[in-house]
């Protein structure tokens, strides 16, 4: 029983370590490889990783968990404004002097900032009056910021432009992050970047399935750093002065003053979604501000007062259509006042990296391990398991939505079903193991190895039973050593084992694997050979006992010595009918061999 424990113990160790060579060789392979076997594994994780991000900041949304902040607007050029305005214009876009008014009004309420996440191309100059007219009203303001788009195209005709030395900022990065590349960037008009209007990227970059989760605060271009709109916004708002410097510590914190954003190893920010940014209260359309305007307008106006207004494009028949984890259809402008939120409320996320994962995931294995294994029945340790992967997600939906910790999902629920699956296969491998020993040790004497004496009668009745059935013969030898008595108590008990343990050798040998050897009692052993005739059998019964007499027997390492056997056969239908019958006349022959000389088969 000892025996078996260890047993227990060893299976459960070489699983183990089986499980965890297994998430090592991954880990190196994944961490290391760059082939396309490792590419499709990584991608495979990292869309079904994402989408649980998704669905983690789709219920926190719709549970109304995180509202956006009150100080952030959206003037936004839905569908009702687009079409008054155009209307109103007679062309769209519409002329940029209307801009202008805007802002003007606006600036009245002095707003913290006003963004345009609208680029004033160049190449799609209204008037010149128009365009005079904005380029003198946004320079008149420090807190103005509007967009300008890097690309990256494979075949460019336009000359790469140069951007004035003051959109860039110095960035001071300790840590091993990288940031994006842009070749080239779409020129907006002259007046606007070398004015002291603020001009910042308005980049947005996919997942590779096209949805937006993140933004890259700042961009490679021409070997300077240029940040991204809504950030250079935050950033200014909190350093209270234009942004100029950042800093980027071991761990990849971007910081700004307080505000620490935890970047990827792409120099990339998780963005953290927030519920329903067009309520009345973050959204005003645009058409409703023109009225306000109005000399002669007379309902209430929205209060601009300190607020961060956004001036961008909502309507569904003019954005390009966006993707985000919480909506399929999102406008650019809620993506740029997300940003701003996230840096106003400090509130990004941070994603584990791959070493934490795999402690989390080998954490998992064990746990589930440990559950299968200490538990008795398959039912409980299915449904403890089911219910530990359950626990499992809801915490890290809550370590997402209270801590912006995304903790992995994907790996170690894979890892809960591995484990269960191996776990319950070795312990089920470990209970076979469990049966044969006690199927054995039912079956088998333990001094000679042979079958038992029970094992000795079951078979027996079969084997006649089966004999009967089938018109065949079954025989049966007993035999005995002689003066075994003598033996003991010449050269001890224990040498009289060891010499029993080598006659029932001698036996097994001379037998046939169909025949059944066994140990009927005390010195006394049986050999049961099915479809045999009486002929047959005394053969081998004769075999048996001349291989025993000329076999030198060990009695120390170096002494041997000779014993002999006498035997008595009998064979079912000849002799006898039943089990009993045969045995008694088998005993007959061996009292026979012992009368008249022993070392010798017996047949009554
Ligand atoms: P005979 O030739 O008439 O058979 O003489 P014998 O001395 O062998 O007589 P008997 O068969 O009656 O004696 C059985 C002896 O076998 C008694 C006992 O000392 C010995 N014996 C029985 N079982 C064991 C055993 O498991 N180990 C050892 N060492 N001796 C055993
Ligand atoms: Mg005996
Ligand atoms: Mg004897």
């Amino acid at each position: 029983m000892k025996n078996l424990a260890k047993t227990k113990w060893f299976i459960y160790g070489t699983y183990l370590l089986l499980v965890f060579s297994t998430l090592l060789i991954c880990f190196v392979l994944l961490k290391n490889g760059d082939n396309s076997i490792n590419k499709i594994v990584t991608s495979f994780f990292e869309v079904a990783e994402n989408r649980t991000f998704d669905y983690r900041q789709s219920i926190k949304v719709n549970r109304q968990n995180s509202f956006p902040n009150k100080d952030i607007v959206i003037l936004a050029i839905d569908d009702a404004s687009m079409e008054s305005l155009w209307d109103k214009y007679g062309e769209w876009p519409i002329p940029r002097n209307v801009y202008a008014d805007i802002i003007e009004y606006l600036e009245t309420e002095q707003p913290k900032a006003i963004i345009f996440d609208l680029m004033f191309i160049k190449s799609l100059k209204t008037s010149k009056d128009a365009d005079s007219k904005l380029i003198s009203t946004m320079n008149k303001y420090s807190n103005i910021y509007t967009g300008i788009n890097f690309d990256n195209m494979d075949y460019d005709a336009r000359e790469p432009i140069n951007l004035p030395e003051r959109l860039s900022v110095k960035v001071n990065n300790t840590s091993k992050a990288n940031f994006i590349k842009y070749k080239n960037c779409r020129p907006i008009i002259d007046g606007l970047l070398n004015g002291n209007v603020n001009v910042a990227s308005t980049n947005t970059e996919r997942d590779a399935d096209g949805i937006i989760r993140h933004f890259s605060p700042i961009m490679l271009y021409n070997n300077n750093y240029y940040p991204h709109l809504a950030f250079k916004a935050g950033a200014d708002y909190i350093l209270n002065k234009n942004l100029e410097q950042l800093y980027i510590d071991n761990d990849r914190n971007l910081q700004v003053e307080d505000v620490k954003i935890p970047l990827t190893s792409h120099g990339n920010a998780i963005l953290n979604w927030y519920s329903h940014f067009d309520s009345i209260s973050n959204t005003y359309p645009l058409y409703k501000l023109i009225n306000e305007m109005s000399p002669d307008f007379q309902g209430t106006k929205f209060n601009f007062k300190d607020k961060f207004i956004f001036l961008g494009v909502t309507a569904d028949s003019m954005y390009d259509i966006k993707s985000v984890p919480i909506e399929k259809k999102y406008p650019g402008v809620t993506i740029q006042a997300t940003v701003l939120n996230n840096i106003l409320d400090n509130n990004f996320i941070k994603k584990t990296d791959s070493y934490l994962n795999v402690l989390i995931t080998a954490a998992v294995i064990l746990l589930v391990g440990a559950i299968v294994m200490l538990s008795n029945s398959t039912v409980f340790a299915l449904l403890s398991t089911v219910l530990f992967g359950i626990a499992y997600v809801f915490v890290s939906y809550y370590i997402l939505v209270l801590y912006n910790l995304w903790i992995p999902i994907v790996l170690p629920v894979l890892a809960v079903v591995a484990a269960f699956t191996l776990s319950i296969l070795a312990k089920y491998l470990m209970k076979s193991r469990d049966f044969e020993y006690q199927y054995k040790l039912a079956t088998l004497d333990g001094l000679t190895e042979l079958y038992n004496h029970r094992y000795f009668q079951d078979t027996l009745r079969k084997q006649i039973d089966i004999a009967r059935r089938y018109n065949q013969s079954v025989s049966l030898i007993i035999c005995d050593i002689d003066f075994f008595k003598k033996f003991n108590d010449t050269y001890g008990h224990q040498t009289g084992d060891a010499v029993l343990r080598q006659v029932a050798q001698t036996l097994k040998k001379n037998s046939r694997v169909t025949d059944f050897v066994c140990r009927y009692g005390g010195e006394e052993m049986s050999i049961i050979l099915p479809n045999t005739n009486a002929e047959e059998a005394m053969l081998l019964a004769n075999r048996i006992c001349s291989a025993v007499s000329e076999k030198p027997f060990h009695i120390t390492p170096v002494d041997k010595t000779n014993i002999t056997i006498s035997l008595g056969v009998s064979t079912f239908p000849d002799n006898a009918q039943t089990p009993q019958d045969l045995i008694e006349w088998a005993d007959k022959g061996l009292y026979y061999a012992k009368e008249h000389g022993r070392n010798q088969v017996g047949r009554y």
